[in-house]
């Protein structure tokens, strides 16, 4: 954590195990529900740099009928290799395509990714079966059109998708979830190429977003949605 700095503290992981004693392949009669909550600074290293991503062909995270939609450890290790890749090939972190047609964007690293056009209208991609309905994404999809700025749930193909980033007509590119609130993507490798957003200008849409979100999470500002809820804790809690 930053010195003196008040930290976000977050879900960090949450789980469920089988706690049976039997090794047999079917599903358990008892399991083990975790939740870790932990302190986290910025999700991706210091402030709003903006992260870059890798468009993987090859590899993909979910398919329909599988468990994509579900936050399950399988999720994590189908994207462990191709996220490998991506370093190797300098980037952070993967853009996920739909593992059926191959072409639609669905989403970036373990996070939702949503793009700005023309410095307003935001575009993400609808949910397929093959997306996490991810919680924060959810929260944008109610608060963004509240800070002035309209979304859309959509198939976004990616010939088009880095067509737009190439012509500026996307002026933003970012990534959500709950660890990170909101991360700017800076650049997307696509097919041998390197498509830099928006001339690495200030993501003002994305940090309007942090900004809404972090203000309603931390108490700065009421909550017209019900998200916040305040807990009965002791004013200091001593680690054990
Ligand atoms: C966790 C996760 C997200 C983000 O979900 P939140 O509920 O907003 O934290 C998005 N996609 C994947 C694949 C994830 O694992």
């Amino acid at each position: 954590m930053d010195s003196g700095a008040p930290g976000r503290v977050v879900v960090c992981a949450s789980g469920v195990f089988a706690a049976e004693q039997s090794l047999e392949v079917r599903a358990s009669k008892s399991y083990v529900h975790y939740i870790i909550l932990s302190p986290i600074n910025a999700y991706f290293g210091s402030s709003f740099r903006p992260v870059s991503v890798f468009v993987s062909e090859e590899h993909f995270r979910a398919v329909r009928g599988g468990t994509g939609e579900a936050k399950t450890i399988a999720n994590y290790a189908m994207s462990l290799y191709a996220t490998e890749l991506a370093r190797a090939n300098g980037y952070d972190q993967v853009l996920w395509l739909d593992a059926v047609e191959r072409r639609y964007v669905e989403e970036a690293g373990a996070m939702s990714v949503a793009f700005v056009y023309g410095g307003k209208h935001i575009r993400t991609p609808a949910l397929s079966g093959s997306i996490l309905p991810s919680v924060t994404r959810d929260s944008i999809l109610k608060l963004a059109p509240d800070l002035g700025f309209p979304v859309s749930e959509e198939r976004i193909d990616i010939g088009e998708l880095v067509r737009d980033v190439e012509s500026g007509a996307v002026s933003e590119v970012f990534c959500i979830g709950t660890a990170a609130v909101i991360a700017p993507i800076g650049r997307i490798g696509f097919q041998g190429r390197s498509y830099e957003v928006n001339g690495a200008r200030t993501p003002l849409v994305a940090r309007r977003l942090y900004e809404g979100l972090t203000d309603i999470q931390y108490g700065r500002v009421s909550d017209p949605y019900g998200w916040a809820l305040p807990l009965d804790v002791p004013a200091r809690v001593s680690a054990a």
